[in-house]
């Protein structure tokens, strides 16, 4: 559910006051067109005009926001701002005169109604966005006393880090994202765990596992380019032999507890290219493949992405 809260208008819901305003303003052209065509811009365009969409209209936890902008004049040089909380999102133009920014939601968060501002050609709207819980699976985990499982790297934590903090104004993607192995899926996105008896606040699977054979091939689910490149001899313990690929505008995979690594950084990938192999390096207790998926920095639900094209 989407409803604007602007307190200087009439606080009728946007998405419905955008198709009038499209219809007048199309009228507009025509008439003016007709009348005085040496100026169509000055006459036609109505200098109020900041149009926001947010997709999707009923989104959950886990989900991308797509904030998508609409300006009349683009003139001013800067694009639009887009913050929530004391979050920023950048925003990239995809069009002329349109602007499109990602905010991810993750498990962590508390569902409920939160406010989109975007700012921009001189005017702000405030948007209030309900995010609905969703349940994600519960695993129990018992690990032996004084285990505490496997520690990263602060070498192998810096990198990823900078990594997944990649918002490489290009966007390399186009259309939908394609499955990185062949292998079922055995861990959704979002799973929550307890470890013995203790709840995991901070802890949720960021990403997917495909259960594909030690060996199969692990391929690009969409155009990017590779900027991280790390393997267990440089220190990274925990993701073992990992690819992390940017596809542009704040979205970045990475490719966890591979075999073997087919690619190096800097190397510019198409969905389907060959980047290495499953395997079970890193804190990994058999072969699989995890990908995740992290947009302006955190893991999203990666299904999304796989099932409608993120413009
Ligand atoms: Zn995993």
């Amino acid at each position: 559910m989407i409803t604007e809260n602007r307190a200087s208008n009439s606080g009728k819901n946007l998405l419905y006051s955008v198709v009038p305003n499209v219809k007048s303003k199309l009228l507009a052209k025509i008439v003016v067109g007709g009348m005085f065509a040496a100026f169509p811009i000055a006459l036609a365009l109505p200098a109020d005009a900041l149009q926001v969409k947010i997709n999707p209209s009923n989104p959950k936890l886990g989900d991308t926001l797509s904030v998508f902008i609409n300006v009349d004049n683009s003139g001013s040089g800067a694009n639009p701002k887009v913050t929530t909380g004391n979050k920023s999102y950048p925003a990239f133009e995809i069009a002329p005169n349109q602007y499109r920014a990602f905010i991810p939601t993750t498990p962590l968060e508390k569902p409920g109604t939160r406010t989109i501002r975007v700012s921009g050609d001189g005017k702000v709207r405030n948007l209030a966005v309900l995010v609905q819980n969703r349940k994600f699976p519960v695993q129990r985990i018992t690990l032996p006393p004084g285990k505490a499982g496997v520690k990263a790297t602060e070498y192998e934590l810096k990198r990823v880090a900078e990594f997944k903090a990649l918002q490489t104004p290009k966007k390399y993607w186009n259309g939908m994202f394609g499955k990185p192995n062949a292998g079922r899926i055995t861990t959704i996105y979002g799973v929550r765990r307890y470890y013995n008896g203790k709840f995991a606040n901070d802890y949720y699977h960021r990403g997917i596992d495909y259960a594909g054979a030690a060996g199969s091939p692990v391929v690009a689910p969409a155009a990017g380019r590779v900027a991280l490149v790390g393997t267990v001899s440089q220190g990274f313990r925990v993701h073992g032999n990992v690819v992390g690929i940017d596809h542009g505008q704040g979205v970045t995979s990475i490719f966890m507890h591979l075999s073997r690594i087919n690619v190096k950084e800097g190397d510019f990938v198409q969905p389907g290219k060959l980047i290495g192999t499953v395997g079970s390096t890193g804190a990994s207790t058999g072969p699989h493949l995890h990908w995740g998926l992290y947009v302006n920095g955190q893991s999203v639900d990666p299904v999304p992405w796989r099932y409608q094209e993120f413009k």
